[in-house]
């Protein structure tokens, strides 16, 4: 699925002035993306405040805001948690043809925050996407007691931990049993 057309901004307008895109999320759009998440969430309202600048002479300086509520079940107590969550975007996005260049140069800190266009236009759909995916937390858990209690782990933390156990103990650890 992707965003209606009204997300895709065209190079030849932004070389006109700059573009805010102020506008609800398509909650359908969400729920498709979200849904290769590794727990389940619902969104429940989304929205985004964008501007994009052009940077002579051919990038684009991309700011902003996106905003959304979820819905996903609390990894310990399975209780409905609403998460409030808020990505601060702030992008320099460069023609795809320079990334073809660079493939074999080594990535530098600024590259983390690189991104690309192709076909001379931008579509938001991966952007709002990774924007909301990276603010969603590991181990979503409900206010409530499962915050408060210590030392409380999901099953999932609990087989992590049990992982990282030195080889050489878990020896010791038969040992024991026998
Ligand atoms: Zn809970």
């Amino acid at each position: 699925m992707m965003l209606p057309e009204d997300f895709t901004i065209h190079i030849a307008e932004l070389k006109n002035g700059t573009r805010r895109i102020q506008r609800d999320i398509p909650l359908a759009f969400l729920a498709a993306e979200l849904a290769h998440c590794e727990y389940e969430v619902t969104p429940v309202q989304a929205h985004c405040d964008l501007v994009m600048q052009w940077m002579p002479p051919e990038n684009v300086l991309l700011t902003g805001k996106i905003n959304a509520v979820v819905e996903t079940p609390c990894s310990t107590c399975l209780t409905d948690v609403e998460l409030h969550l808020c990505a601060d975007i702030d992008a320099l996005l460069a023609p795809i043809s320079e990334q073809v260049i660079n493939d074999d140069a080594e990535y530098t800190p600024e590259d983390l925050h690189r991104e690309y266009y192709e076909n001379e236009q931008i579509a938001l759909d991966d952007l709002i996407r990774d924007g909301i995916m990276l603010e969603l937390p590991m181990t979503p858990r409900c206010t409530g007691p499962c915050k408060r209690i210590k030392g409380l782990v999901t099953a999932q933390e609990a087989e992590e931990k049990q992982q990282k156990i030195d080889p050489r103990l878990a020896r010791l650890a038969e040992f024991k049993l026998s």
